[in-house]
């Protein structure tokens, strides 16, 4: 009698999962890519983006190594490139890393929207082996070059070039639009998104949604897909940099004790390693994996939209892969370690850097506790380490909002090949500075990359495909004019 209960059980949860397997939303139609001549609409911005990479904005954590006139210069250069705007369109310089643009709407009564970029870029070394060099704004092999090709100069002169076109069209939005633009995004926005978010909050601004720099259009990251997947960020971990730290008696290698402080931290690193955070599937991953369902096959499909039965076979798959594990934890990387400088001398003070990204729906403080509950044994004192690179994890924005609405439905113009997935950022961006005064924080960045196309990204030889850029162009064009 129990088996026969048990065995029903069984077929009624295999039917169920099948069934809600099958009741996978429809695919889009498959497409092809907007072939060259639909990009006409957007043809010239390449020349825009030489001109603005050709400024060689190069942040750093040390004000006096900044050249100013270089940032004073940048902004001439964008009012030459985009008269209009600049008459038509409110320009504030708040202070010297931030720059804000508002195109009043039409109609007051809808909540504007925040449109985000960084001018500054990060150096580049290595300048001889590059194959253009690195602020030379060369448009050569059917490419732009240099240095905020791709991270992330693109996106602001793709947005202004859309506003400009439409402007020259005679085209107003109904929402207002603020385009928010800090020069300081790769030493912490401080300056920049930190004012610009100030200024918005003294002002009142209670925006609708802001988009800022995030996932790709990514072509064969998910390998498992059957079309690129355009991964709007609508989460982004915190960041936290932990101090491990043993101290002891120093002396002579020769007669050590049992116990040393290296062995003391060795064993600190071994315990975190051992004892990952544990595996969770929050609300972005779950929004993640059904918006993908209806691009993979029958057999991930039973999967992933069965998450109540089969989350525990989904947490084994992603834990394989470093970018997908790291979606589901907070992760804990060792990067920096220090002993003795001596080969015979014992070390009396052993020290390590531990880096953490902290999921969404969890603390800094939480996560501090955690580790130095593992720690322990070893001995090891544990603190945060530049407390002032700490950033607490934001909420996670809905998907069922009418920005994540609005940008997949010009991600649907600009890359009609593409599948739109909610997506985890690991990586920190502006965002956080904006978190008070905007319901819903979206990171996407429009271009299409290939795997080996990322690693030019704060690495050599940093461009951009003349027609991937003029997608980027049309997907703001798109976006603005449906605001
Ligand atoms: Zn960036």
């Amino acid at each position: 009698m129990i088996a026969t209960i048990l065995i029903a059980l069984v077929l009624l949860i295999v039917a169920a999962a099948l069934l809600r397997a099958l009741a996978t939303p429809k695919a889009k139609p498959r497409c092809e890519p907007l072939p060259e001549s639909a990009l006409e609409e957007t043809a010239g911005v390449e020349n825009e983006l030489a001109a603005a990479v050709r400024h060689a904005t190069v942040s750093s954590n040390d004000p006096k190594a900044e050249d100013e006139k270089t940032f004073a210069a940048f902004k001439e250069e964008l009012k030459r490139l985009f008269p209009r705007a600049h008459k038509e369109l409110e320009r504030h310089e708040i202070g010297d890393r931030a720059l804000v643009f508002v195109w009043k709407g039409s109609k007051p009564e809808l909540k504007p929207v925040i449109l985000c970029a960084h001018f500054d870029v990060v150096p580049a070394d290595d300048a001889e082996l590059w194959r253009h060099q690195p602020f030379s704004g060369d448009i050569a092999e059917g490419a732009v070059w240099g240095r905020g090709t791709q991270d992330i100069k693109l996106m602001l002169i793709s947005s202004l070039d859309a506003a400009e076109r439409l402007l020259a069209e005679g085209k107003a939005p109904e929402r207002t639009i603020y385009f928010a633009f800090g020069g300081d995004e790769e030493v912490g926005g401080a300056r920049g998104a930190g004012r610009i978010g100030a200024w918005l909050e003294e002002r009142g601004v209670e925006a609708s949604f802001l988009l800022d720099e995030g996932g790709p259009v990514s072509d064969g990251s998910l390998p498992f897909a059957d079309r690129p997947v355009a991964l709007v960020g609508i989460a982004e971990k915190g960041y936290a940099d932990v101090s491990l730290e043993a101290e002891g008696k120093g002396g002579h290698a020769s007669m050590p004790p049992a116990h040393t402080t290296s062995g003391d931290l060795a064993r600190a690193i071994a315990a975190i390693e051992a004892r990952p955070d544990r595996a969770r599937l929050g609300y972005t991953v779950r929004n993640f994996l059904d918006h993908l369902s209806p691009y993979v096959g029958f057999g991930y499909r039973v999967l992933f939209r069965n998450l109540w039965i089969t989350s525990p076979l989904v947490k084994a798959a992603f834990k394989r892969g470093p970018a997908t594990n790291a979606m589901l934890r907070t992760t804990a990387a060792p990067t920096m370690l220090k002993g003795s400088s001596k080969e015979n001398v014992l070390a009396d003070r052993a020290w390590a850097n531990v880096n953490m990204r902290i999921l969404p729906g969890q603390t800094v403080a939480g996560n501090l506790e955690r580790i130095s509950r593992i720690v322990a044994g070893a001995g090891v004192k544990v603190s945060v380490n530049h407390p002032e690179q700490l950033v607490e994890p934001l909420p996670e924005s809905p998907v069922d909002h009418e920005g994540f609405r609005a940008i997949e439905s010009a991600i649907g113009e600009a890359f009609p090949e593409a599948a739109v997935l909610p997506f985890l950022l690991s990586g920190g961006t502006d965002t956080k500075h904006y978190r008070k005064g905007t319901e819903a924080m979206y990171r996407f960045c429009p271009v299409r990359e290939t795997p080996e196309d990322l690693e030019g990204i704060h690495g050599r030889d940093e461009h951009i495909g003349v027609s991937n850029l003029r997608r980027c162009a049309l997907f703001y064009k798109r976006l603005l004019a449906s605001l």
